[in-house]
């Protein structure tokens, strides 16, 4: 049996990148998983490995609800949908500022509303919330409203923890890096025209790696994995930074 067995997760921006690797690894490794994401398109290739997958925007909390009560008791809740704005205090708008907000950190507290009380019934659960090395643990450049937010991901993670710790249930957040993801691959190609290149515009992220390359979705996933699994069952509140050096 696999170190998932027996547990339900769900998991929310499951068709590409992070989401999409840690729902393959979660049922790699005996999970019961439900993959969702606002592009149901994305999801097409998971049914394959057994999994079941539903259109989700986060951003709409009818439909949170429902598909959490739809998914029956879960063990494992991976928040991992985000946004990653590229801006300064001076360059953000309103509407950044705004939905930043809501999908990195409320579409995150919404969800966490809608499973805790399940897991707080049946004493056990692990929640695992994505947040960032950018933010509270270091400050990136022209990451603004990103890193205020992931910084928030960090807090409500440790309040939440704190709230359910005597009560068998774990809430922790992931720190990664720089991650090679489709995004990623939107933010080399915005910055492409003000570093030169593609090339010298990817360059920059790498550079920012002390390790000298990007980690990988899959890095993440077993991250997420050991936070899911009952071998981490004295882990709870904790900012998990896996970056390459990059805070070192
Ligand atoms: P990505 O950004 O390439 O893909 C994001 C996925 O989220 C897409 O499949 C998209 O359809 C889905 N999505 C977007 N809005 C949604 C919504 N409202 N509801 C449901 N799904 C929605 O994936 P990624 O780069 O792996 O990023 C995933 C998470 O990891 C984000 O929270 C991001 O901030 C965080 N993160 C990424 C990096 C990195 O370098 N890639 C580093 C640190 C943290």
């Amino acid at each position: 049996a696999g170190r998932l067995a027996g547990k339900l997760c769900f998991v929310t921006a499951a068709g590409q990148g992070i989401g999409r690797a840690t729902a393959l690894a979660f049922a790699a490794e005996g999970g019961t998983v439900i993959a969702t994401d606002r592009d149901a398109g994305k999801l097409a290739g998971l049914a394959a490995h057994g999994i079941e997958t539903h259109a989700l925007d986060v951003l709409d909390d009818a439909a949170v609800e429902a598909a959490i009560a739809a998914a029956g008791m879960l063990d494992v809740l991976f928040n991992c949908a985000g946004i990653v704005h590229q801006n300064t205090a001076l360059t953000c708008t309103e509407a950044e500022w705004d939905l930043a907000f809501a999908l990195n950190v409320r579409a995150m507290w919404r969800t966490m509303r809608a499973v805790l009380p399940g897991m707080l019934e049946r004493g056990r659960g692990s929640v695992i919330n994505m947040a960032s090395a950018a933010g509270s643990i270091k400050g990136a450049p022209n990451r603004f409203v990103y890193g205020t937010t992931k910084a928030a991901v960090i807090g409500m993670t440790k309040a939440v923890a704190a709230d359910t710790v005597a009560r068998g249930v774990r809430c922790n957040c992931l720190c990664p890096g720089t991650i090679d993801t489709p995004s990623l691959g939107e933010r080399v190609a915005a910055n492409a025209a003000a570093a030169g290149s593609v090339e010298a515009a990817r360059g920059a992220f790498v550079a920012r790696q002390a390790m000298g390359r990007l980690g990988t979705a899959e890095e993440i996933a077993s991250l997420a994995v050991y936070l899911a699994a009952d071998e981490s069952a004295f882990v709870t509140g904790q900012a998990m930074v896996i970056d390459g050096g990059w805070t070192l």
